[in-house]
């Protein structure tokens, strides 16, 4: 950051790298602002005239922000972001450049991009991939290109991104709940925009000894480790003071943050050592998806900056918590009413009620794809594992909502509950209305306050599909909703009855107790919920007639589409456990097995010398040492035999994506953390001078 940068204010920092409102109507003529106004607003088709002069603007004012380059940004299937980039540079008559940017080259790019995965979607031959510019969410400059946010589809139309889909979805429920809003007789609101501001928990680890560790850099965590004597059990990482190496950090990431225009808010540490959190404060959903990939991308990158590096992974440490995202959702209408808020008197706001009807008829309806859209290997280390949420799909409304909805259900007047204070005791300071719905943090999908708070997320993983299911789910119980009330002579009754209905068939999704708990493992059971407890389990429901059905009625996915993003994710699985394997052997034969073995060989050299100067000198201390490590490395080495083998025979040919993935789970993750268990016990038992990796308390507690 140059010194002219230090010195301006955050109010002239926030957004300075971004080609947003203020530059468009600085910079473009009226009219042309005008139209580009409409088609972000209403999405109304763009001129290609008006393109080319959008186009010439950005042009001017990238270059002037020392842009060279431009590309178009999207994102593909696999969760991340990709660009290509290329340059203004034109070239004149005479032998010179200039730097030029048309109306065409910003609306569409051919990216070719035939190396991502399409899930069969394309064939090679006809690889070619197309990108087309998102105009509701701005461009930036970042280094020294011109960021074009955009969609990505095929040649033949078929949706390969996960914006798409997304823009589709928002589109979507905007319309049913539009429909809903008129039956409430509101004839201003005339769309719906679903909001998101995702929380982003990652770790710091010093960058000279993540270098010494294969796993984390081919992983991106750890494959073994035995446990530092000193975990997260004092809870005194948690909201503890932020070390001054991981403040730079903070504050630098912060001003990247906000020169892109992403409104970075909350800052802390998290309950594991090392583990930190950011907060951002809500925007439009597609705009929050792009905003959270720029998040984690200028993580890693602020982090080189300070000899650090990022752990995006949702387990980088065994024993102690993971990291998730926690994706706070709500659904508001373009003049800023919150649809989700339930006001003073929720029992009287017919209209939310109704709209929390649909969330949860919806919840329960499509536990399935809340399940799948967080699912991946990372993530199935947390779900269940009594620090993330279950992998059970229940929903958490509180005391006052749960009593709101039981006496409708019942058909009795609701007499509240009563109004709890927060008393300090102390005079100087306030008392403070207890909020009815704080919090349960064990709810893997928890209404907190006027939105919902899905905890299911992986911190690595894209919130586009979880964000895409929420919003189609949403939107199709609005849909049946509209339906129904739409020939309604009696509003207020017919929302009730409807309300007690949902109630009587769904409120087995609803649970305001302990998630973490084996109780709540049984008593979803009983309750008929699902428990797909890890990827495997939960990618064959994905196509079930009734999701297939339900992405085909809203126009999000053809079943086609559906198929390649089951492949796409089955294979992902896969290839994630196939990289860990192959590390772990890796690391077994070339580094842990020779280290164990020098050590043993030092161990008998001290046994010899020792006895040389005198027979009867006590030497069980390194007997002991030479038998029990002699014994563990037969067994590490049986078992790297045994993991070499099984990871070979996982690319048999009859193999498909859910039978490979399967055999993944069932075969290799078994025996991963079988050769982990005796390599971890070797390295207790191994002095530190010999182990070859740095130990979990250095990565943990030297940042
Ligand atoms: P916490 O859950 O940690 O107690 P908050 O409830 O204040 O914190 O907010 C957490 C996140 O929820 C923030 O990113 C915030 O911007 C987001 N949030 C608040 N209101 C909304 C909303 N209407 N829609 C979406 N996200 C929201
Ligand atoms: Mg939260």
């Amino acid at each position: 950051m140059t010194c002219s940068e230090n010195r301006k204010s955050i109010p002239e920092l926030f957004g300075s790298s971004v080609f947003n409102d203020d530059v468009m109507q600085e910079r473009l003529p009226k009219d042309v602002y005008k139209s580009l106004r409409k088609t972000i607003d209403e999405g109304k088709d763009l001129d290609l005239n008006v393109a080319n002069a959008v186009a010439n603007a950005m042009k001017d004012w990238a270059v002037e922000k020392g842009a060279t380059h431009y590309t178009h940004w999207f994102q593909p299937l696999n969760g991340i972001t990709a660009e290509k980039h290329d340059s203004f540079i034109s070239p004149t008559t005479d032998g010179r450049v200039i730097m030029q940017f048309s109306g065409k080259e910003l609306i569409k790019g051919e990216p070719d991009a035939s190396s991502f995965p399409s899930g069969g979607l394309r064939a090679t031959f006809e690889a070619r991939g197309y990108t087309a510019w998102d105009p509701t969410s701005y461009a930036f400059v970042k280094g020294d290109s011109l960021y074009i946010p955009t969609a990505f589809c095929s040649y033949s139309g078929e949706v390969l991104d996960k914006k798409t889909p997304l823009l589709r979805s928002m589109e979507d429920l905007s319309s049913q709940a539009v429909r809903i809003l008129r039956l409430f007789g509101d004839n201003k609101t005339n769309r719906v925009i679903t909001t998101v501001g995702p929380e982003q928990e990652y770790f710091l680890v010093d960058k000279k000894l993540y270098d010494q560790r294969p796993d984390l850099q081919f992983c991106g965590r750890t494959l073994f480790g035995a446990k530092a004597p000193k975990g997260q059990e004092l809870e005194d990482h948690y909201f503890g003071a932020i070390k001054p190496r991981v403040a730079a950090f903070m504050k630098e990431l912060d001003e990247e943050l906000w020169k892109l225009g992403i409104l970075s808010k909350t800052k802390h540490n998290e309950v594991a050592p090392s583990q930190h959190e950011l907060a951002p404060i809500f925007t439009t959903t597609n705009i929050a998806t792009d905003h959270n990939q720029l998040i984690m991308e200028t993580m890693k990158n602020v982090a080189a900056r300070h000899g650090l590096v990022c752990l995006l992974n949702e387990k980088p440490f065994e024993g102690v918590n993971g990291s998730g995202k926690h994706n706070n959702w709500s659904v508001s209408t373009d003049t800023g009413k919150n649809l989700l808020d339930p006001g003073k008197e929720p029992e009287k706001n017919t209209q939310f009620l109704l709209f929390l009807a649909a969330v949860i008829k919806g919840v329960d309806e499509y536990q399935d794809l809340l399940r799948i859209s967080v699912a991946s290997a990372g993530n199935d280390h947390r779900l269940g594992a009594n620090e993330a949420p279950p992998a059970i799909v229940s929903m958490f409304l509180g005391d006052e909502l749960s009593a709101i909805l039981q006496s409708i259900e019942d058909d009795v007047p609701y007499t509240g509950i009563e109004e709890k204070k927060l008393q300090t005791g102390v005079h100087v300071l306030p008392d403070l209305n207890m909020d009815t719905t704080d919090r349960n943090r064990t709810s893997p999908f928890a209404f907190t306050g006027n939105k919902f708070e899905f905890r299911m997320l992986g911190s690595a993983i894209s919130i586009s599909c979880p964000n895409i299911m929420l919003n189609t789910l949403a939107a199709e119980e609005l849909r049946q909703f509209a339906d129904e009330l739409e020939n309604s002579t009696d509003l207020e009754g017919d929302v009730r009855k409807l309300v007690r209905r949902v109630m009587k068939e769904h409120k087995r999704i609803i649970f305001n107790g302990d998630g973490y708990s084996e109780a709540w493992t049984e008593e979803a059971k009983r309750r008929g919920l699902l428990n797909l407890a890890t990827t495997v389990d939960a990618l064959p429901r994905y196509l079930d007639q009734k999701n297939v059905q339900l992405f085909i009625r809203h126009k999000i996915y053809t079943e086609a589409e559906m198929e390649a993003r089951y492949e796409t994710i089955l294979e992902e699985y896969s290839k994630t456990l196939n990289i860990e394997s192959l590390t772990m052997s890796s690391m077994v034969r070339h580094d842990i097995l020779p280290a164990v073995s020098a050590y043993v060989a030092s161990l008998a050299e001290a046994v010899n010398a020792k006895r040389n100067v005198c027979p009867n000198l006590a030497c069980t201390a390194e007997v002991t040492l030479i038998e029990k490590l002699s014994s563990l490395m037969d067994e590490a080495f049986q078992k790297v035999e045994a993991l070499g083998t099984a990871t070979a025979d996982s690319k048999a040919e009859s193999y498909n994506a859910l039978t490979a993935a399967t055999y993944y789970k069932d075969v290799i993750i078994p025996a991963m953390e079988g050769l982990r268990a005796v390599v971890d016990q070797m390295e207790v038992d191994t002095a530190s001078d010999f182990w070859p990796y740095p130990s979990y308390g250095d990565l943990m507690f030297k940042v």
